[in-house]
């Protein structure tokens, strides 16, 4: 069954890790469907803004610059190291004229982008012999100040010849844009379907833990129920196997009885009634709530001492030591109820191994409480916060080691919850344990 449920935990985080990449995929590609979109309307947009006179004037500037450059050099009035620094001169007024012109011409929808050209290469044909005036890129115009993605949006490259034909002008460039909010852009599109989907998936994942949960709950409930049939079974085949011998022994006649042998008989069976009783007894109150009585009793420290008194007849050899701050207590509470409480507790320390027990009764900011504290062989940390169940025991499976039910503590906790108090445990293996009932006065 473990296995089992282990190979079911193994398949589900498959299965969820699988309709994660799934989901993952989809998304990657609804992103880049909107990253094509957005970068074919700024591909529109940058058409747009191309396809006016006014934008021809601008583009024309710095083309009709670069043509007076060639034939100045072309003349030998120039040189090629003087190149860059005629473009970047020229730069900065180009630019303000683009900046102003983008701005003007912006449209409400449009996406707030960066536009530069940059230019590749001045090639002169002069009389069939080649000249490269400039290869490289440099900047001949930016929008903006420019930003790290750029994208290619056109390349450009026009040839002119001069008046008589002598020269020919070959200029390469590229046309760039870059949108920096693409990014955010494309998330605040696609949140509606990004909140879903981690929806979708923590709801899914949310599904498995409770399934899971639940059947290991269901798996635990089950364990428990079959280890307490164990345990009946085994609880009460020992009363009544001694039972059915002492009477066979009664019944035969026959035999001659010495009043000795006939009174230990009798008491056999008496002792084994009692045990049946008091398993009986356990089973039908840990399947009744019980009611609280909340009359006011006084419980004095003499009548808890003689408790223990009665108690430590049938255990002679355990050391019990009692103390009490007062010698009277108020308590709103079922003195049956109390007196089950102790002697439950006290009953369960010797079974697990007590040799000394220390049991205190005391008042603290309004609450009466009853400590027993033993040094029996303790419960391992992991058991402490279920050894309240019902059914619930730490030596599950081995029933030989100590007898029980597993609801002596069940009922405990019941009875005090009934009169809203609690009930905790420190307990150390191999040291000993401390209960303590805490109940408001
Ligand atoms: P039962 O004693 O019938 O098993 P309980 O409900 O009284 O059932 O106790 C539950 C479990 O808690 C026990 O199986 C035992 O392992 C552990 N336990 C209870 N009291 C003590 C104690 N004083 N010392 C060590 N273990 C204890």
């Amino acid at each position: 069954m473990k296995r089992k449920i282990m190979l079911l935990i193994g398949a589900c985080i498959f299965t969820v890790i699988a309709l994660a990449t799934i989901q993952g995929y989809f998304i990657y590609n609804t992103y880049k469907l909107y990253e094509r979109e957005i970068n074919s309307s700024i591909k529109k947009q940058i058409s747009r803004l191309e396809d006016t006179d006014e934008w021809e004037d601008i583009s024309d500037t710095w083309s009709l610059n670069l043509k007076k450059y060639a034939k100045e050099y072309a003349k030998g009035k120039v040189t090629k190291q003087n190149f860059t620094t005629y473009v970047n001169a020229k730069k900065d007024s180009l630019s303000t004229a683009t900046k102003v012109y983008m701005k003007k011409m912006g449209q409400p929808d449009d996406y707030d982008i960066d536009y530069s050209i940059y230019l590749n290469s001045i090639t002169l044909l002069n009389n069939g012999k080649i000249d490269t005036l400039f290869k490289g890129k440099i900047l001949i115009l930016a929008s903006d100040t420019l930003k790290k993605n750029k994208i290619l949006s056109a390349t450009g490259r026009s040839e002119s010849k001069d008046s008589n034909n002598q020269l020919t002008l070959l200029i390469k460039s590229e046309r760039y844009y870059g949108f920096d909010e693409l990014q955010r852009t494309i998330i605040s599109k696609m949140s509606g379907l990004l909140i879903f989907s981690v929806l979708l998936m923590a709801f899914v994942v949310f599904l498995y833990y409770m399934s899971l949960k639940n059947l290991i709950t269901q798996k635990r409930i089950a364990d428990i129920k079959t280890d307490f049939v164990n345990n009946i079974t085994h609880e009460f085949q020992t009363p009544l196997a001694t039972m059915d011998i002492a009477i066979k022994t009664l019944q035969r006649k026959d035999q001659q009885m010495s009043p000795e042998h006939y009174k230990n008989t009798l008491a056999m069976i008496d002792r084994q009634n009692e045990r049946l009783q008091k398993l009986f007894r356990q089973v039908r109150e840990a399947s009744v709530t019980p009611i609280a009585n909340k009359e006011n009793i006084e419980v004095t420290s003499d009548e808890i001492k003689d408790m223990i008194e009665d108690f430590k007849l049938s255990k002679p050899d355990v050391a019990i030591k009692f103390t009490s701050q007062e010698e009277v207590f108020t308590i709103a509470m079922d003195r049956f109820h109390l007196n089950t409480i102790l002697i439950n507790l006290l009953d369960n320390a010797v079974k697990y191994g007590a040799r000394k027990i220390e049991v205190d009764l005391k008042i603290t900011a309004g609450n009466f409480i009853l400590s027993v504290k033993d040094n029996g062989k303790g419960i391992p940390l992991r058991e402490q916060a279920s050894i309240f169940d019902k059914f619930y025991r730490v030596d599950k499976g081995n029933i030989h080691n100590n007898k029980g039910l597993g609801l002596g503590l069940f009922y405990i906790k019941q009875l005090v919850k009934t009169y809203k108090g609690t009930i905790t445990v420190k307990s150390e293996e191999q040291k000993g344990s401390l209960f303590t009932i805490t109940i408001p006065v």
